[in-house]
């Protein structure tokens, strides 16, 4: 069992930086000492993938000129962590995969950048299922992540490495990214703030394409207030990403004293189905009721094609999948492996490079992409995708403000129970793919325990209403307090 004491908010840390009560070299020297203490003997947590302390030391100690900066760079000190699918300056960039393995990028994801210029310091690139294809980070090439709580289980995928690095007390603010639920699962096992915001919202540019109409970058948080502070941080438009929306950012951390009066809460019925553990249900009950208490008005809705979220992701996903993975051919990135002729080569480097469930779905998004197939699986998936749009599109319409829902069927599985039978491992994604689907902001927030497990509640919101779906988790949070961890 690792527990840390109480480790400090973002900020916290940036503000005693800011008045010169702590030296940024002391806050990241405090992230190295705590990542040491969770990795260390057999059952190590394994979040951390590369680091390099001395770059780190080093980049924190030039910090010191930026205290009389004004405005102040809002995480000044911060120590954070970064899903290693997303290309950082310096620390190597391998999506968790052996084909990449000691790949350093020549250019810097915009996210990384911003949070520099916010005055974070990037201690680490986190562990992950390789190019983000799971949901238990037992797909990674370096070893699976374990949780923090009971290292016999996983932490959640595919964003593991960075939900563990906040859970455990590392670092207050982590990027992940998210496809299908990468950060919401992972934050929702680990009983901490996983936000992914509107596709749109936060530069792609360096983030490693997995299907790029649905990745968007997403932020842990050990709180609700960590997790505001570091999406303000790197969303906006970016003139490198023409996906990136012109839409203004607001600072999410001022949701924190919005009322709930009046807001409409609608609970949608396929969300909680009979199968439910009711220990879930009752979580999420006590959420609701306390979202009632402070005035807002819960009422049940229907997505009526939420059934069709999975089948629908897991082909459109994989197709485009298998475009974007084109490029690690042995030629132009890290790993290449000698066969004979050209095409040998490609096949040595691919096949080995590439693990068995990036494989999977290579060969999957390859099939119904091929031409007999197309209309049968690629076309329908993308008239289902439209469905979902338009259902979450009705509720909105309909007078509803946010979404409430489990994130998870269940708490955090033990380590082996699903990767033998993919289609298991795809269920646990059932209720947030959906988001994905849609485009819409989804975030999920500790809201209790079943056996000892965290269980996370999701929010969910109209496109661009991230500020709307902070408040209510901010609520939340505030009305539950210890209760979310019980
Ligand atoms: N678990 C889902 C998948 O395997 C989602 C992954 C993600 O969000 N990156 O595709």
């Amino acid at each position: 069992m690792t527990a840390p004491g109480v480790p400090l908010g973002a900020a916290a840390i940036a503000n005693a930086v800011m008045k010169g009560a702590r030296g940024p070299v002391d806050a990241v020297e405090a992230a190295f000492n705590q990542a040491d203490a969770v990795n260390a003997g057999p059952s190590g947590l394994n979040a951390l993938l590369w680091t390099d302390e001395a770059a780190a030391t080093q980049a924190a100690s030039i910090l010191e000129a930026r205290r009389d900066e004004a405005p102040a760079p809002g995480l000044l000190g911060v120590p954070v962590v970064l899903k290693d699918n997303i290309a950082t300056l310096e620390l190597p960039t391998t999506c968790g995969s052996r084909i990449l393995e000691g790949y350093v990028s020549p250019y810097e994801a915009t996210v990384a950048r911003r949070l520099r210029e916010a005055g974070a310091v990037i201690i680490a690139k986190a562990n992950m299922d390789e190019f983000a294809m799971g949901s238990s980070n037992e797909f990674s090439a370096y070893g699976p992540a374990r949780h923090p709580l009971d290292p016999s289980r996983v932490p959640g995928g595919s964003s593991g490495g960075s939900a563990v690095a906040v859970a455990a007390g590392v670092v207050p603010i982590a990027l992940g990214s998210e496809t299908g639920g990468s950060v919401r699962q992972p934050a929702a096992f680990c009983g901490i703030v996983g936000v992914k915001p509107t596709y749109g919202r936060v530069s792609r540019y360096g983030l490693v394409a997995f299907a790029s109409s649905l990745d968007q970058v997403g932020v842990f948080g050990r709180s609700v207030a960590d997790a505001a502070a570091g999406l303000g941080a790197i969303s906006g438009h970016d003139r490198f990403d023409s996906t990136s929306a012109d839409v203004t950012v607001p600072d999410y951390r001022a949701a924190y004293s919005r009322s709930m009066n009046g807001v409409v809460i609608g609970v949608p019925r396929e969300y909680f189905p009979e199968s439910l553990d009711p220990r879930i249900r009752a979580h999420c009950d006590r959420a609701l009721e306390a979202l009632r208490e402070l005035g807002a008005t819960v009422k049940e809705v229907s997505l009526a094609r939420t059934d069709l979220a999975i089948p629908a992701y897991y082909i459109i996903a994989p197709a485009e999948a298998s475009s974007n993975l084109a490029r690690f051919d042995g030629v132009r990135y890290g790993l290449r492996l000698q066969g004979d002729g050209l095409r040998g080569m490609y096949e040595a480097t691919r096949s080995r490079g590439f693990g068995p469930e990036v494989t999977r779905r290579i060969i999957l998004g390859t099939y119904v992409l091929s031409a007999g197939y197309y209309d049968a699986y690629y076309r329908q998936a993308q008239r289902v995708r439209a469905l979902i749009v338009q259902d979450f599109a009705e509720v909105f319409s309909s007078g509803v403000n946010l979404l409430f829902t489990p994130t998870t069927p269940t708490p955090a599985f033990p380590i082996g129970a699903k990767t033998s039978d993919p289609y298991e491992m795809y269920l646990n994604d059932i209720f947030t793919v959906t988001a994905n689907l849609a485009g819409i902001p989804a975030m999920s927030i500790p809201i209790g325990r079943v056996d000892g497990l965290p269980v996370g509640g999701q929010l969910m919101a109209p496109h661009f209403q991230e500020f709307e779906m902070f408040s209510a988790a901010f609520a939340v949070e505030r009305a539950l307090g210890e209760e979310a961890h019980r």
